[in-house]
């Protein structure tokens, strides 16, 4: 079963049309010390699945708040960060790569049919979220720092996982539903906005934050490293 499709993509006009009065602050390096409730995948399959070495910085104020998230989570359960600060090239590469790919999928779909499916995934440089410092991929790991079940792979795209990368997806185990329950928990807790695409992806001060927070403008623009 696939859930009803109903919410704004990052490319759609409500959150484009959305102004950006970027406040400064700089890109800080994440910090994760040995035991600490937050964890950086920097392991060589997470390099490989992003294609580029993450470095592991976002905003100072969107900084501050992940690691509020961590410390907030049941005893027993670490945040573990896959991405935060994209640069431009690299997502310029992801959508160019996964337009292509729906491309394929759907041969007789026009460009602008196109783009809006693609942004459910990866969004088009010009809309990206990642690329301001303000958000974030993360998941769950135990005490030692394994990953958990969260349903689908992080990063499941919505045509390998059949939706299930949807945050609301119901045909996911129950543990993994309420381990995503946690998860939205403690990010929305610290001001976090989701994207309802995909469990993994939370976005503080840009346009989707602005949007699902209802305000009146971004905080984070695109940012150069
Ligand atoms: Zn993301």
């Amino acid at each position: 079963m696939t859930i009803a499709v109903t919410f704004p993509t990052v490319a759609d006009d409500c959150i484009q049309q959305i102004p950006v009065h970027d406040n400064g602050e700089p890109l800080v390096a994440l910090i994760a010390e040995a035991g600490a409730p937050m964890l950086l995948d920097e392991s060589p399959q997470n390099v490989a699945h992003l294609g580029y070495v993450p470095d592991f910085r976002l905003r100072s104020s969107a900084a501050q708040r992940i690691a509020a998230v961590a410390a907030a989570l049941p005893p027993g359960t670490r945040l573990l960060v896959k991405e935060a600060y994209r640069p431009l090239a690299i997502q310029h590469r992801y959508f160019d790569r996964y337009l292509a790919k729906l491309r394929g999928l759907h041969p007789d779909m026009d460009a602008t049919a196109l783009r809006l499916l693609a942004a459910r995934f990866i969004a088009p440089p010009d809309c990206a979220t990642h690329v301001t410092g303000g958000a974030v991929d993360v998941t769950l790991a135990d005490a030692a720092g394994r990953e958990l079940d969260m349903g689908t792979a992080y990063d499941a795209s919505p045509e390998v996982s059949q939706n299930r990368c949807f945050t609301g997806a119901e045909d996911i185990p129950a543990a993994a539903r309420a381990l995503r329950q946690c998860l939205v928990g403690a990010m929305q807790a610290q001001g976090f906005v989701n994207y309802p695409y995909e469990w993994w992806h939370w976005s503080f001060g840009d346009k989707y934050w602005a949007h699902g927070m209802g305000e009146a403008a971004a905080i984070y623009g695109r940012c150069e490293a």
